[in-house]
């Protein structure tokens, strides 16, 4: 393994902004990463984990060693009748793993096709799309200790999943590299398809019974296609703003202020408010400062013209923060892990 030093991370990142590592690793297996964190070499440099870049915003070089994770690949480690787990090395691409499941009949990923990134991250922050969370699915996971070189088995207890949250991205942040991850997949699938837009594009596709995992595949993919932009032809990181969660009281003020305002109840009693919306509702879609933008089918994601810095990204972040705080008394939170 060779460590170069400032290194573009400009390819690296899916916003497509410029930021130099002072020091850069690529390591492509498993055991690469265990021995490379367990000789000391590296120990007092700041270090940056980054996987498929497709969560991350960088708004200035980095001053020590960023860490690309590469290591592929899965294995089928047990199964009885009802289910099969699949244990995935975290550098492998999610959507390649989860276009896998779907082939082999496993249920259970499917409302989470189509999300980019790598396998290692998805724990991170408990990805999730259209009623399913990638902990719903979750077995456990074996990460390699920054510090100490030991390796640790978590599982979703351990993890503290929540809402676009784990312990990755609060108590442990920085502590830890996720090595693997497995999946408890179903043999027989139990379909989520209550959201309304799946059923209007199973509809469109012409399918009312009989559905199968690999259509509630293709539905989600003709949705994403339409509204979500490519980041491989304009820079983006997804939605850059979490959905607030405010209590009961607080959604209902806001209702009868705002009659319109999109929100679903969570587990907790809370109401999950759609910060699209919001955004939306005080004209900020296809709104440009420089070549930062917000993206013109989707207020929630924010997007790189060409050459935004990540600064011009963020800042035109906290103009809209301002905004939504200014007019509905809610603080967004960015979902986009800003270094
Ligand atoms: C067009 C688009 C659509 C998206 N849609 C969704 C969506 O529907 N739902 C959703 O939840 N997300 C979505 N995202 C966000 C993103 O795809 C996910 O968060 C994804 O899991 C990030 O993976 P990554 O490998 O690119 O992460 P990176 O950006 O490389 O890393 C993200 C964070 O995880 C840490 N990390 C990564 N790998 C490891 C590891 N092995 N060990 C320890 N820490 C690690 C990094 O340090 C960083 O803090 C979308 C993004 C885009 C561009």
């Amino acid at each position: 393994m060779q460590i170069i030093e400032n290194f573009s991370l400009k390819h690296l990142n899916t916003f497509g902004v410029e930021a130099k590592a002072k020091y850069f690793v690529q390591l492509n297996s498993t055991q690469e990463i265990i021995d490379f964190i367990r000789d000391k070499k590296f120990a007092p440099h700041n270090t940056l984990i980054l996987n498929g870049g497709s969560n991350t915003l960088f708004t200035q070089d980095f001053e020590g060693l960023v860490i690309k994770i590469n290591n592929v690949g899965w294995e089928i480690v047990k199964q009885d009748q009802e289910h099969v787990f699949i244990k995935v090395s975290a550098g492998e691409n999610w959507d390649n793993f989860v276009s896998f499941t779907i082939y082999s009949d496993f249920a259970g990923l499917e409302n989470l096709s189509m999300i980019p990134g790598n396998v290692g991250a998805a724990p991170i922050q408990n990805i999730g799309a259209y009623g399913v969370e990638q902990k719903d699915h979750f077995h456990n996971l074996e990460a390699v200790n920054i510090e100490s070189g030991k390796i640790r088995v978590f599982d979703a207890k351990d993890c503290k999943f929540g809402y676009r949250s784990s312990i990755f991205k609060t108590g442990l942040k920085g502590k830890y590299i996720v090595l693997s991850v497995t999946y408890k997949l179903n043999k027989k699938a139990k379909l989520n398809i209550e959201y309304g837009a799946i059923r209007n594009e199973l509809k469109n596709m012409g399918l009312e019974e009989n559905i199968t995992i690999t259509n509630v595949s293709q539905a989600i993919r003709n949705i994403r296609g339409s509204k979500l932009p490519d980041p491989e032809k304009i820079g983006n990181a997804g939605s850059f703003f979490k959905n607030p969660v405010v209590s009961k009281e607080k959604y209902f003020a806001l209702l009868e202020k705002h009659p319109k305002i999109t929100a679903f109840p969570d587990e907790n009693n809370k109401y999950k408010i759609a910060a699209g919306w919001m955004i939306d509702q005080l004209g900020w879609k296809g709104t440009r400062r420089g070549d930062a933008g917000v993206c013109e089918t989707q207020a929630l994601v924010l997007v790189n013209y060409g050459n935004a810095t990540g600064s011009e990204i963020v800042s035109l972040a906290n103009e809209i923060q301002q905004s939504v705080n200014d007019a509905f008394s809610i603080l967004l939170e960015p979902e986009v892990n800003i270094v």
